[in-house]
């Protein structure tokens, strides 16, 4: 895998965790290098340090996604929750946010990696399964536990969006685009409905989500209760 950090403390410790993890890590510490590297060896997996010296991080990753479907992981001070936002619309897959340990990080890139080998797999492309829900791609239809849930078409559009990005934070703009088919103005009111709708007919609430959590300022997930 590829570490994308400047600061050689933390690039150090990273290198050190990861390579006991079992991980065959190249790290270097700028935009540019990262680049270069990723177009040569193709890494399993990119660690992006947002905070780079020679580029800035959203753009780096935008001229990664030109060369490159590798899943991302980004790292982010705590309260860039915009370069978050610009990060997932840019591309990136997941965001970790500093200071995290080793282990935390560890559990994201196995995380990431199960989930991006899982979508490789074509044996059923028209059925996923996330935790109680099945959701029938093809037929539009919704299982909870087996019982059917009757949805209204823009319910279903984006249970299912999200069904297909499982664990995967979805921003509200990618969301709303994909499902309103429209550029998004904001219209954090028109999404914020048609979740809540939809969260009942699952039987949830946002106080206690189980399936879909909402995450505060960025958008939406679909995962597996614990
Ligand atoms: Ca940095």
């Amino acid at each position: 895998m590829l570490l994308v950090e400047d600061d050689p403390v933390v690039q150090a410790a990273l290198v050190h965790a990861l390579t006991d993890l079992g991980h065959d890590v190249c790290a270097v510490g700028t935009a540019v290098a990262a680049l270069r590297e990723a177009g040569t060896r193709e890494p399993d997996l990119v660690i992006l340090d947002l905070g780079l010296p020679d580029l800035d991080g959203v753009a780096a990753l935008r001229m990664l996604r030109g060369i490159s479907d590798v899943p991302v992981i980004i790292a982010t001070a705590r309260g860039g929750e915009s370069s978050v936002v610009g990060s997932l619309n840019a591309g990136a897959d997941d965001y970790i946010v500093k200071p995290f340990s080793a282990e935390h990080l560890a559990a994201r890139i196995n995380a990431l990696l199960r989930r991006t080998a899982g979508s490789a797999r074509t044996d059923h492309p028209d059925l996923v399964t996330v935790g109680e829900l099945r959701v029938d791609l093809a037929q539009r239809q919704v299982f909870r536990a087996d019982q059917p849930v009757a949805l209204s078409r823009r319910e279903f559009d984006l249970l299912a969006y999200l069904a297909r990005r499982p664990n995967r934070v979805v921003p509200r703009r990618e969301l709303f685009q994909a499902v309103w088919g429209q550029p998004y103005l904001g219209d954090d009111k028109t999404i914020d409905v048609h979740v809540s709708w939809l969260r009942s007919k699952l039987g949830e609430t946002a106080a206690k989500p189980r399936h879909l959590h909402t995450v505060r300022g960025v958008g939406f997930k679909l995962v597996a209760p614990e």
